[in-house]
């Protein structure tokens, strides 16, 4: 793989209603609650499980994520890194077969101007460092979104 398209396409919301979890920072936990007009400490109660090593965004009932509107994200401006970086994660620029099989669930992959697969890379990067509890030694079991 040596070049990649994508462009996110106006309107959809496909990706935010994958069933798994949306992972955040601590700086994406104190970003989305300022954009909300909490504390963090109120956005953590509210919207957040906190794990020895993680965070994610609690599920509502029935639904993949509380911020989710019919049009798109009600935190667009401050949304997790995860979701920023969306479609590229480690797991999916490093395999040609798993960017083809995500191409299947977004419509913005082949869209778009050519990326060069070491901008790509680059941006992935981004996601290792974000998340070590995801990407660390031995996190290798555990599912995002
Ligand atoms: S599925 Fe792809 S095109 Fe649709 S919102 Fe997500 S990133 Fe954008
Ligand atoms: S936080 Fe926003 S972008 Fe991320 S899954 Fe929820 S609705 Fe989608």
């Amino acid at each position: 793989m040596d070049e990649l398209r994508f462009a996110c396409q106006p309107g959809c919301t496909r990706c935010c209603n994958q069933q798994g979890f949306v992972y955040l920072t601590e700086e994406d936990l104190r970003r989305a609650a300022w954009f909300l007009g909490l504390t963090p400490q109120q956005f953590e109660r509210q919207f957040v499980y906190r794990t020895r090593h993680l965070l994610r965004l609690r599920k509502p009932r029935g639904r993949q994520c509380h911020f989710l509107l019919e049009d798109g994200c009600a935190i667009h401006p401050a949304k997790p890194t995860q979701c920023r970086l969306f479609p590229f994660w480690p797991e999916l620029v490093e395999s040609r077969r798993a960017w083809q099989q995500t191409a299947r669930l977004c419509p913005g992959i082949g869209q778009g101007p050519l990326i060069q697969i070491g901008t790509a890379l680059e941006t992935a990067s981004e996601m290792k460092q974000a998340y070590p509890g995801l990407y660390g030694r031995g996190a290798g079991a555990r599912r995002r979104r």
